[in-house]
């Protein structure tokens, strides 16, 4: 999960730095308005925590993607090294980060609906 702005002026994105599973946390660490400079047209413009969203990051992703190919990999070199028939395997290598990416994935969701959900009171 990462935390967005989208810029006031030309709407572009820009991601905060700050880890905050709630806008009430997210005001403690930098209070309910703040200033930020769009990363895009250099506009610096306040923004209060109930601007903020939260959407899913890249991370996971890039994850899943990265055991699936090493998956995939080790498959081949066993096949071509070793001669062993490795293809029956497949199924079932790929069944288990597609699960697991499914169950993480699914409680990221929940995260990310939690914190747009609930705006602060100012
Ligand atoms: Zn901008």
């Amino acid at each position: 999960m990462k935390l967005v702005v989208y810029c006031k002026k030309c709407n572009s994105k820009n991601n905060l730095s700050e880890k905050a599973r709630d806008r009430h946390i997210l005001s403690q660490i930098i209070g309910e308005n703040f200033k930020l400079k769009c990363t895009n047209c250099s506009e610096v413009r306040s923004y209060s925590v109930n601007e903020v969203h939260a959407e899913q990051g890249i991370l996971l992703v890039f994850l899943f993607l990265l055991i699936l190919s090493i998956t995939i990999m080790s498959l081949v070199f066993l096949k071509d090294y070793f001669s062993i028939n490795t293809w029956w395997l497949i199924p079932g290598l790929i069944a288990i980060p597609t699960s697991f990416y499914a169950g993480v994935s699914n409680a990221e969701n929940k995260k990310i609906k939690s914190f747009n959900r609930f705006k602060i009171k100012i």
